[in-house]
């Protein structure tokens, strides 16, 4: 059975979707069978793993509100193995157009059930906050990973996304696990970066990743060429990075 990761944080520009993916793509390079869900109306993850979202015809959208079953929505990639449930902006208006359905905190659970058997992982991208589409995403998931930016501020929010998914165990998902604690956006020429490392290791202990992923501006060109690191730059400190990363989620599951 597939596992499901949904990749969270409230705050913007953690690196959320740069991790979904170089993560899902380093991981279907390995041969494992990977499909990134993105339930971010931006489409970050849909344009950067190469989709351009002019040509998706059916979306998380269609899918989340029982207009398309969720086989015909998905796209394959430029990476053999990866697959993708794009996103388009529509999806923006979803938690409004849902709020009066039914067991509405349950509806990408319940779509992404008969796909657990075809892939090892899932991966699902979060928007920047705790609204409908996040709650969603905890709801499905077996594990939540959590990027955090080694930047002041890093911590700030932190308390209430922790608070946010011990109220999903309790109400929605009982089983839902901590995958892990992923440190980005590391700058080693800052003390600051290490002052939040060490910080964020104190109080996860073991749940961080060893993996630290460098801040490097070769992570941030590769989406605009619809590639993932591995690929646009292989023997980058950020291809490295996502290596260590996917080495550790195979230990781990
Ligand atoms: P989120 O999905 O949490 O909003 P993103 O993954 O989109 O965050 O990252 C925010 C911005 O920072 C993007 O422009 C991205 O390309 C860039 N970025 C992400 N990770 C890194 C990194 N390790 N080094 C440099 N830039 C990065
Ligand atoms: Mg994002």
């Amino acid at each position: 059975m597939g596992r499901v990761i949904a990749v969270a944080n409230q705050k913007g520009g953690v690196g959320k979707t740069t991790t979904v993916i170089n993560l899902a793509a380093y991981l279907a390079d390995q041969g494992k069978r990977v499909l990134a869900i993105d339930i971010d109306p931006q489409g970050n993850t849909t344009t950067g793993l190469g989709i351009a979202k002019d040509t998706v015809d059916e979306s998380l959208y269609d899918v989340l509100l029982g207009e398309a079953p969720i086989r015909d929505a998905l796209v394959t990639t430029e990476v053999v193995g990866l697959h993708l449930l794009p996103a388009t902006m529509d999806l923006a208006g979803a938690e409004i157009e849902l709020t009066n359905r039914a067991q509405r905190e349950l509806l990408l659970r319940e779509r992404i059930e008969p796909l657990r058997g075809r892939y090892d992982y899932i991966f699902i991208d979060c928007p920047p906050s705790l609204g409908l589409l996040t709650i969603n995403a905890l709801a499905a998931a077996d594990s939540v990973m959590i990027p955090i930016q080694c930047e002041f501020f890093a911590l700030e929010g932190l308390a209430q996304l922790l608070n946010t998914i011990q109220l999903v165990q309790q109400r929605l998902n009982p089983a839902l696990e901590l995958e892990g604690v992923l440190l980005t956006m590391y700058d080693g020429r800052t003390n600051l970066a290490a002052e939040v490392a060490q910080e964020v290791r104190q109080h996860f202990q073991q749940k961080v990743y060893q993996a630290v992923i460098p801040r490097t501006v070769r992570l941030s060109e590769a989406p605009s060429h619809g590639l993932p690191i591995f690929r646009y730059d292989p023997k980058s400190r950020g291809a490295e990075g996502y290596r260590l990363l996917a080495e550790e989620v195979i230990q781990h599951g």
